[in-house]
């Protein structure tokens, strides 16, 4: 199991402080009419403005795949995760969008993610956002020594599911800090006291991915994932360093 020592940990802050404001800048620029790769130059900006690196800018999810094109993934309405930005890719009143970026800083990894509402959206849709926002609180409330990543599952699994939502169960958050995605991965659903044990020192992106309708998703491509039945899905991510009574949230503005 990776821990983080004191100075790893130290960067991480920091790093993950950039990215806080990255997202936040590109969040709140988010209105009907703006494309998606307007928001990609505003959270890279702030990114390198920042001395860090975006992380996810020509990342391969493996050797041979295509490298992802940009900083930030924009992922609207039935994308689910890695919706790629372009000029062409506009944002329309009534949209939910999904903004998720990563930091290098000081070779150190971060990873955050929120969604929005654009312009006037339909309370289905904000309801939506509202618990997938809340399945991630319940999921660090779950985040501390002693407890296993079932813990953290089961917990995102039954806010999503006691609203009549659906957890997304073929993509997880994961463990990060000295690369992208490490070890142990963190499903959007499972049972109490199952997986691996949490202990002080790990660093874990936790991230439900919330489906309006009904889990499954479809893969196209090397980053396409939709859902299948083409009705929204709404993200939120924190990168946390596991302390001693609980978590202490690292891409956060505060
Ligand atoms: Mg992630």
């Amino acid at each position: 199991m990776i821990t983080k020592d004191p100075k790893e940990i130290k960067a991480l802050r920091q790093g993950g402080r950039i990215l806080a404001m990255a997202l936040n800048k590109a969040a709140a620029a988010v209105r009907p009419g703006i494309s998606a790769f307007e928001l990609d130059q505003i959270s890279e900006a702030v990114i390198r403005n920042n001395g860090a690196i975006p992380s996810f800018k020509n990342c391969r999810p493996s050797k041979n795949s295509l490298p992802f094109p940009a900083s930030l993934c924009v992922s609207i309405n039935n994308e689910v995760v890695h919706g790629i930005p372009s000029k062409e890719k506009i944002l329309r009143e009534g949209d939910i969008v999904g903004l998720d970026a990563g930091v290098e800083y000081q070779g150190l990894f971060t990873d955050g993610a929120v969604t929005v509402g654009v312009g006037n959206v339909k309370p289905e849709f904000l309801k939506l956002i509202e618990v997938t926002l809340d399945a991630l609180k319940a999921a660090l409330e779950n985040v501390k020594p002693g407890n296993f990543i079932g813990d953290v599952s089961s917990a995102i699994q039954a806010v999503a599911e006691k609203n009549g939502f659906s957890p997304v169960r073929e993509l997880v958050g994961h463990g990060v800090g000295r690369a992208i995605h490490e070890d142990p991965e963190i499903p959007c659903f499972g049972n109490p006291k199952t997986g691996p044990k949490i202990v002080s020192g790990m660093v874990l992106a936790i991230e439900p991915m919330v489906n309006l309708g009904n889990w499954k998703v479809e893969f196209n491509g090397p980053w396409s994932v939709k859902t299948s039945d083409g009705l929204p899905s709404a993200h939120f991510e924190h990168t946390v360093l596991v302390t001693d009574q609980g978590c202490e949230i690292l891409t956060s503005m505060v």
